[in-house]
């Protein structure tokens, strides 16, 4: 096959990953934005696989025949022999069954850590293709300096997102308690291992071939897999949001390596795209974590306040009935919700849209308050609202509405913990001190739904619950708010 025809067809997926991603920015286009992500990864695996079993040849008039004068080019190649393809047939057909019974099976609650697991893959893909391709030199005794540090790079990269990951899957799984490791001059133990890295990078260059060679790569692998493992595990519970997007970055850069290694102009591309899409959104979970950037990268925040979360003494909490919290709420002019993961367990969605629209019927203003890192994933909450139709003009991000509480009859905490926790604001000692929270006790009266006096997930006491105008609604949350929509 042309390599103009595989060029040509990765551009049209490469385009319609940008439409993608550009889709994804809106509620009302991420649909669509779905759906062309999915076509032009259909579309790059359909060439690939088409290429690696026809063969590619190049230029007009130059059959498949003349193909061996070509072959140190990897863009050029000789169709694969059939055992290779049935190798090939057969992890497609693997991968997209597991695919399938995976998606089909996963709860919205589990999407975190499955992505995770995903970005794993992404990385060891990026360090099997590393080593690979070092072997092949290796029997080729074909070395060069660019190629070589391309693949040390790639390796590195793919190293720290797979173990990273790994890690990040075992939190979120609650497969690992979420606290963060705290070893001894944990961030300088990571900017060690990352001048080591450097200098490994540049002794490779030197000298890729022979023992030293692979002494090198190595030494980077097993460095990039301890420092994947410690970055990670030294991030809090309350951190992870920032972590997930890093190493969604990170695993973009591992492919577009991987690419850069395999001559592959897509894996650039959509490794790039990833890549690149991952650090803006690391960026602004920074921002809304009040978190440093750059620190983020280097893996040395997260952890310390994490000594002080001793549990304090705040008094007595109040607790409320359903029936006299629809009492309070019929007598209220103006509502905000704010939901978090408790919602999105209880799946209170859909009774939590009713209940809106009870309420606006009733002449009551009522909005919704999200914090950008509610629930487990960027924008679930805003997921979950939009798939129950709750109307998007009264979903408001938390710096649109975090003005407005204070002149708010009633704020109803749906399943909400860490991200409505005042001790972020007022208590300069605890774990997610600095990090921006929905200021909900500034309203007249706050309710909390949830089923237990239990800490979120940042493992942190919430004083809101023992605040004179707060009370306690105890139980699952779905059927809390059903109790209330049967009283209104
Ligand atoms: P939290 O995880 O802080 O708290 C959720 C609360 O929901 C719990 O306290 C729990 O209390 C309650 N709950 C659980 N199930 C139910 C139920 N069926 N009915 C009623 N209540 C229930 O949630 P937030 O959304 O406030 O904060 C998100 C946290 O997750 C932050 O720390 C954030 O950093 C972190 N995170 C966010 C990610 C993201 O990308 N958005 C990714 C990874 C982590 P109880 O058990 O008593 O019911």
């Amino acid at each position: 096959m042309s390599v103009s025809l595989i060029n040509g067809s990765y551009i049209v997926a490469g385009l319609l990953f940008i439409l993608a991603l550009a889709g994804l920015s809106r509620h009302e286009s991420s649909m669509r934005g779905n759906i062309l992500g999915a076509i032009g990864m259909a579309l790059a695996i359909f060439f690939v696989v088409l290429g690696v079993m026809l063969g590619t040849y190049e230029g007009a008039g130059t059959e498949p025949s003349d193909m061996a004068a070509h072959t140190a080019q990897a863009t050029v190649s000789q169709a694969a022999p059939p055992w290779a393809i049935g190798i090939i047939v057969v992890a497609l057909a693997a991968g997209a069954v597991a695919g399938v019974l995976r998606a089909k099976r996963v709860e919205m609650t589990g999407m975190p850590e499955l992505i995770a697991l995903f970005h794993s893959f992404v990385g060891a893909a990026a360090v099997l293709v590393g080593w690979v391709t070092y072997f092949e030199m290796a029997v080729s005794g074909h070395f060069d300096g660019l190629h070589s540090g391309e693949l040390f790079i790639g390796v590195f990269i793919g190293a720290v997102t797979f173990t990273g990951s790994i890690i990040a899957y075992l939190k979120l799984s609650a497969r690992m308690p979420s606290k963060p490791l705290m070893l001894p001059a944990h961030n300088l133990l990571n900017l060690a291992a990352i001048a080591a890295f450097l200098v490994l990078t540049v002794l490779f260059v030197l000298m890729p071939e022979g023992m030293a060679g692979l002494g090198l790569l190595v030494a980077v692998t097993v460095l990039a897999l301890l420092l994947g493992l410690h970055l990670v595990a030294s991030i809090g519970g309350g951190d992870m949001p920032v972590v997930i997007s890093m190493l969604n970055s990170y695993s973009g850069w591992a492919a577009a390596a991987s690419g850069f290694t395999l001559d592959n102009n897509l894996l650039i591309i959509t490794g790039a795209l990833v890549g690149s899409s991952g650090a803006y959104l690391s960026f602004i979970m920074c921002k809304a974590m009040n978190r440093n950037f750059i620190s983020v990268i280097a893996g040395g925040f997260g952890g310390e306040g994490a000594a002080s979360g001793e549990e304090k003494d705040y008094g007595e909490h109040r607790e409320v009935s359903a029936a006299e919290a629809a009492d309070m709420l019929a007598n209220s002019t103006s509502v905000i919700i704010t939901p978090g993961y408790g919602m999105a367990v209880a799946q209170a969605q859909s009774a939590v849209a009713d209940h809106t629209a009870k309420l606006r019927a009733k002449g009551v203003r009522v909005r919704f308050g999200i914090h950008p890192v509610a629930g487990r994933l960027p924008g679930h909450m805003n997921v979950l609202l939009a798939e129950a139709k709750v109307p998007y003009d009264i979903v408001l991000e938390m710096d649109e509405i975090n003005d407005d509480f204070a002149d708010t009859d009633m704020v109803l905490v749906i399943g909400a913990n860490d991200t409505v926790n005042p001790a972020a604001a007022e208590d300069p000692s605890s774990p997610i001190a600095g990090m921006p929270v929905l200021e909900v006790w500034n309203a007249g009266q706050v309710i909390v739904f949830k089923r237990s006096m239990a800490t979120g997930y940042a493992g942190v006491q919430n004083p809101l619950f023992f605040k004179d105008n707060a009370a306690m609604l105890f139980g699952d949350a779905k059927e809390r708010v059903e109790d209330i929509v049967r009283v209104l």
